[in-house]
């Protein structure tokens, strides 16, 4: 018991401790999410009718590889919710991207399984409209994926749902 009380004190002594530590420090200020103001500048040559940004104002404007002189249309910008954006979006394809690289693995895998069930690769069946009226399809996904009867939801086969896992 003696040494369990000691333990105890310890932590105690040390929670002490950190928050006396705390107390002595400055807290960092909190983040505040105010907009963060500006500029993307817009660039058209109107010669080549191409259009590109910057985030550089030049004075006096600038010139394009083929000599016209480019128009410029300022965007007044927030750019935290410019950044907030162009990251989200990143996150939401890097998600796509894995979910693709294991989808692909997925059905590559189950396709060459398949083939080891054939002497040679037979003709497909077209793929149309049609497809999933003609063929044992029981879901498709967000992204198109056609899943059929034979690969969906194993576990109830064997009496058990997805949920209980
Ligand atoms: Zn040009």
């Amino acid at each position: 018991m003696a040494k369990k009380d000691n333990v105890i004190s310890l932590e105690g002594r040390l929670a002490e401790r950190k928050q006396k530590e705390q107390a002595g420090t400055p807290q960092p200020l909190k983040p505040t999410l105010t907009p963060i103001p500006a500029r993307l500048v817009w660039l058209h040559c109107p010669a080549c009718d191409t259009t590109e940004y910057t985030e550089l104002a030049v004075e006096g404007g600038r010139t394009h590889k083929c000599g016209a002189l480019v128009e410029e249309a300022v965007v007044e910008i927030d750019l935290r919710a410019e950044l907030t954006l162009a990251s989200a979006n990143l996150d939401r394809i890097e998600a796509l991207r894995i979910y693709l690289d294991n989808t692909f693995k997925h059905f590559d895998e189950y396709r060459k399984r398949l083939l080891l069930m054939c002497s040679e690769p037979p003709p497909l069946y077209p793929v149309n409209p049609d497809t999933l009226k003609s063929m044992p399809v029981v879901e498709v996904d967000p992204f198109g994926m056609m899943i059929s009867d034979a690969l969906s939801n194993p576990r109830r086969r064997f009496g058990k749902s997805d949920e209980d896992k």
